[in-house]
């Protein structure tokens, strides 16, 4: 069996614990900065700087991972070191700071054990409510309905979504698996053969049992109001009446479990404390977000280009460049004008902070700062701009990106791959005849099927791979590190499964079909020529009967 990951607490206390060890060397190089300031006035003037980002740096760390003494003592030397005028007794005051310092760091040594228990209970109450949504987004749906042909056309509905369908014919089976492994979601039609209220009885006892409600959908060929009452009483947040329509009970599904499919926000923390990065890093990703640590603001710009943060998290006071200085530089790009940054600093003047934000920083929170509030001032904020993001690059109809951005992404991710030596696919995809299905079923049912084949594509495609919406019934797909044969028979088993989809336009059922060219990088090097290839290669598509993929058989030096 696999060691479990290590929770929240152990992670803390490791932290702690590598800070503890290297606090002797820490200490031992400030004693020695300040040996070297009492040589000459030259050397006190060079090493100010130093030594005060020293105390001000164990102050801060020191009070974010719970070493409160430690924190205070520092608090007072770095007060010591900016007085003006200067203490009359700091030649002593400083080595006495130190020795404090050093008793401190061997107490911490010989009571660590407790101490990290009581941080660890002190500090960290917040609910992981996020723990069984994270990472994930193929979902485990249990059918119970023991009529073979209306199963087997939802089943091959939830499975084109790529949602792991489990079926059962009896309660009995149902509620053991539901107690060895708990479902997403449940759909149940009340009708089993053990009887009318078989399904919502067993509903209502697991319930019971777990002490959390299934989310669960009822199929009834009964729309009457006891029916529908004794649905609720189930705790069941849908119902359907027979014949249900699969894309109908589909959208349902997704909208009772949605939040999921929704990609974690991303933080980049600048900190030149490892461990208070690492601290922060932790609280954020406990609430499911995506950290990544930078120890320089130099490295800062680098990061933002590959990792594509939603939200800044800014040190204040670091060597080389302050987070002021910082955040400036962020915002001189036009590219990143939008991007929130949070400062947290153990700054606590308020004039001092005031300036900060001068800079067009967001937030100024004071380390150390409990998680909650870390957590939904980050997440307030991120999400603020994931919506503004979303308008202005994604298509409101599907959620897809639009054509600008879509050309975007692609142009970047060509850029990399020239550097990188990658290989690429780009499929462009087009509904079949859909002039005449908007002229057969309507308008809203066209609507239905491009939102569908949407659907069918961001469930069954990588979080990586760029797809887009390219123009009305035509998307555009990058299929990252594939060749064209890959992609070809990825493409064609989604046509496959896209093709035995029933869309309604009131009691009337029809399908639809899709053709595809694909292109691939490096044959085609730029955006341009993989578009006009992979067009190219759907015109033949089209021309040979539709319904089908073909690759391009092109190369760059034939255009
Ligand atoms: P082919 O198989 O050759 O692709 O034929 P087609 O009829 O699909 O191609 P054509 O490009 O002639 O028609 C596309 C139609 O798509 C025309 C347009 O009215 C319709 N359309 C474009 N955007 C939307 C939309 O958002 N909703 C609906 N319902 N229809 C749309
Ligand atoms: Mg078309
Ligand atoms: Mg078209």
């Amino acid at each position: 069996m696999s060691k479990p990951a290590p929770s929240l607490h152990e992670k803390l206390n490791q932290l702690r614990e590598r800070f503890i060890e290297q606090l002797p060397a820490r200490l031992e190089r400030t004693a020695e900065l300040w040996q070297q300031r009492c040589t000459s006035t030259e050397e006190q003037m060079r090493l100010a700087p130093e030594l005060h980002r020293f105390f001000h740096s164990l102050k801060g760390t020191g009070r974010s991972l719970g070493f409160e003494r430690l924190a205070l003592l520092a608090d007072k030397a770095e007060i010591a070191l900016t007085a003006v005028p200067a203490r009359p007794d700091i030649d002593s005051y400083i080595p006495q700071l130190l020795q404090q310092l050093r008793s401190e760091e061997q107490h911490l040594r010989s009571h660590h054990g407790q101490q990290q228990a009581l941080a660890a209970v002190n500090s960290f109450e917040f609910t992981n409510h996020t723990e069984s949504l994270r990472n994930r987004r193929q979902r485990l749906i249990y059918l119970c309905d023991d009529e073979p042909e209306q199963v087997s056309h939802l089943v091959h509905h939830l499975r084109c979504f790529d949602h792991e369908v489990v079926h059962f014919t009896d309660t009995e089976a149902f509620f053991n698996a539901t107690l060895t492994r708990c479902p997403d979601a449940v759909i149940m039609d009340v009708h089993f053969p053990q009887g009318q209220t078989a399904g919502t009885e067993t509903l209502t006892s697991l319930n019971k049992l777990t002490g959390k409600p299934l989310t669960a959908i009822v199929l009834s060929a009964y729309g009457d109001f006891q029916s529908r009452l004794s649905a609720v009483r189930a705790g069941c947040e849908g119902y359907f009446t027979k014949p249900v329509k699969p894309l109908d009970l589909m959208l349902a599904v997704d909208e009772l479990i949605a939040p999921a499919t929704e990609e974690p926000l991303k933080v980049l923390i600048v900190d030149d404390e490892p461990e208070v990065a690492a601290y922060h890093a932790l609280l954020l990703e406990e609430d499911g977000m995506i950290t990544q640590q930078v120890h320089h603001p130099a490295d800062a710009l680098n990061a933002m280009e590959r990792f594509s943060p939603d939200l800044l998290l800014v040190d204040v006071y670091m060597p080389v460049c302050s987070g002021e200085e910082l955040a400036t530089i962020i915002r001189q790009q036009p590219e990143h004008v939008g991007l929130p940054i949070i400062y947290l600093s153990s700054e606590t003047d308020s004039q001092k902070q005031v300036s900060a934000m001068a800079a067009g920083v967001e937030a100024f929170l004071t380390k150390p700062v409990t998680p909650e509030v870390l957590v939904s001032a980050v997440r307030l904020r991120a999400e603020r701009l994931r919506l503004l993001r979303s308008l202005m690059t994604r298509d409101s109809m599907t959620g897809l990106y639009n054509h600008s951005t879509t050309t975007e992404l692609i142009n970047k991710t060509l850029a990399h791959a020239h550097r990188e030596d990658s290989q690429h696919a780009m499929a462009m995809i087009d509904i079949d005849h859909f002039k005449q299905v908007n002229d057969t079923y309507g308008h809203l049912a066209g609507d239905q099927v491009i939102i569908t084949l949407a659907r069918l594509l961001k469930s069954r495609l990588r979080l990586s791979d760029i797809i887009g919406r390219y123009g009305g019934e035509e998307f555009v797909v990058l299929l990252k590190g594939i060749n064209a044969e890959k992609a070809a028979g990825l493409i064609d088993g989604l046509r496959e499964d896209f093709s035995q989809v029933d869309f309604h336009a009131g009691d009337v059922r029809f399908r639809c079909t899709f053709s595809a060219g694909i292109g691939s990088f490096p044959a085609q090097p730029s955006t341009d020529s993989l578009r006009l290839s992979a067009d190219k290669a759907l015109y033949r598509a089209k021309e040979q009967g539709r319904n089908q993929v073909v690759i391009s058989t092109e190369f760059a030096n034939e255009r």
